[in-house]
């Protein structure tokens, strides 16, 4: 089989997926070239990170230092309605590897990992970079692009990933095959102060009347997304601000924590963040993190897998074969698949529904007899360590799909 020998990598994007594979590829000797945007929006989401990430930033070298300025996170929280709900510490997960893990400023996390990659040896190259091709397969960088990363690679580069993120500069430019999820929602994030908790620490889920939101303690402040459909929400306003502010007070379970809080942010707006491209690798190229493909924000899952992402893809082009490409592409695939149908049994009311049995049956004989094994699988889908294992994954398929006791999920489902 052949096998390509890649020295000079040039990594498109420095968040944490693209500093990450520059670590990796630095770190094995690789010439690395990590192309940033000096410019960032105020805040950024993906603050919650899910306990499967953790052994990544540990081997990143990164872990102690991202603690000391991060909300530890010991649990999840699931709000159904303004009665009912329910909660679970990572640290009582039977079997679990990883018993907590953290909510992060998105700034200074992105630079912890960046400063990583540049201590295993990665040059960065402050410069918005942009591609060109002649046969729409092969790609390089532009004139000014190449001139930039000319100091750390002296000349073109072997490879080229994209980590930029939503912006998908390869799968636009190349017009990849996509596919787009089926929720329409529009995502609205601030930083608010004088937000309750019901755990502190933990990532709360609130169901609402309309959609869905987040509530992330960070140290000094909570980040909280209003997840809505994007017709419904311009009832509220015509700006981001208006939007967020109006709903906040129009919806029953945002009024109930909102009240006494004060947004210290402007509001930041994503849309059209279901995507994810069907083809992760080129001749010259591959894709990591957001850049191939990007689920659903309920589960907290954006993060990890593109911290995945970036350790196989590092492992694939060390490896240097194609079929090591075709399985790094399998296995980011298969990852979005599975996170996908977790978040569809969240929209569509299973998930929850299945949560609200499973409270009532664990004080019943069978249900107490029963209980030990749902809570060794049940909860490592959502701290990432279940989520690609077959028996924990295909547990959570059956009892979504016929352990509801005759509830109708409908009328948990996220409108
Ligand atoms: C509403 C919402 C909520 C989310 N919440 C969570 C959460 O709580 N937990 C979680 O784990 N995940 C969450 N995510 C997902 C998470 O934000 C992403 O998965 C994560 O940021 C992906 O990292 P990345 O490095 O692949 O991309 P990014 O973080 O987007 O980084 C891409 C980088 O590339 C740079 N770039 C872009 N174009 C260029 C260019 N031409 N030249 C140079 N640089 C460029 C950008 O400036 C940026 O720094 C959320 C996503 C959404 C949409």
């Amino acid at each position: 089989m052949a096998r390509r020998a890649i020295t000079k990598v040039a990594i498109l994007g420095g968040g944490p997926s693209g500093s990450a594979a520059a670590t990796y590829l630095a770190r094995a000797g690789v010439n690395v070239a990590l192309f940033t945007r000096g410019k960032r929006p105020p805040i950024i989401v993906g603050e919650s990170l899910v306990p499967a990430i953790v052994p990544y930033l540990r081997k990143l070298g990164v872990e102690k230092e991202v603690a000391t300025y991060s909300q530890f996170k010991g649990g999840a929280t699931f709000i159904f309605s303004l009665e009912d709900g329910m909660s679970f510490k990572f640290h009582e997960v039977p079997s679990a590897k990883t018993t907590y893990s953290y909510n992060v400023p998105r700034d200074r996390f992105d630079d912890t990992l960046l400063q990583a990659a540049k201590k295993a040896g990665a040059h960065q190259i402050e410069h918005s970079v942009g591609l060109e091709s002649d046969d729409g397969e092969h790609l390089r960088l532009d004139d000014a692009s190449l001139e930039a990363a000319r100091p750390a690679l002296g000349g073109k580069p072997d490879w080229i990933i994209d980590a930029t993120g939503r912006t998908r500069l390869i799968a636009r430019f190349l017009d990849l095959p996509t596919t787009v999820g089926a929720r329409k929602d529009v995502a609205l994030h601030a930083h608010l102060e004088n937000v309750p908790m019901e755990i502190p620490g933990n990532v709360h889920t609130d169901r609402l009347e309309h959609g869905w939101s987040w509530r992330i303690p960070l140290r000094d402040c909570v980040s909280v997304g209003l997840v809505i459909g994007s017709e419904f929400i311009r009832k509220f306003g015509q700006t981001a601000e208006e939007q967020f502010d109006a709903y906040l007070q129009a919806d029953a379970n945002t009024r109930e924590w909102s009240k006494d809080a004060k947004r210290i942010t402007p509001v930041m707006r994503y849309t059209n963040y279901q995507l994810r491209t069907e083809r992760g690798f080129g001749p010259n190229w591959s894709l990591v993190g957001d850049a191939f493909g990007f689920v659903d924000p309920v589960f907290s899952s954006g993060m990890l897998i593109g911290m995945q992402g970036s350790e196989a893809l590092a492992a694939a082009l060390l490896n240097g074969s194609d079929r090591a490409m075709e399985k790094y592409q399998e296995y980011v695939l298969r990852n979005l698949t599975v996170w996908q149908r977790v978040a569809d049994y969240y929209y569509n009311g299973r998930l929850l529904t299945m949560f609200r049995v499973g409270e009532y049956v664990r004080h019943t004989r069978i249900g107490r007899m029963m209980d030990f094994h749902f809570r060794r699988h049940m909860p490592r889908i959502f701290t990432g360590e279940g989520t690609t294992k077959r028996y924990s994954m295909g547990l959570v398929d059956f009892m979504c799909r016929h352990g509801l006791a005759g509830n109708d999920p409908a009328e948990l489902e996220i409108r």
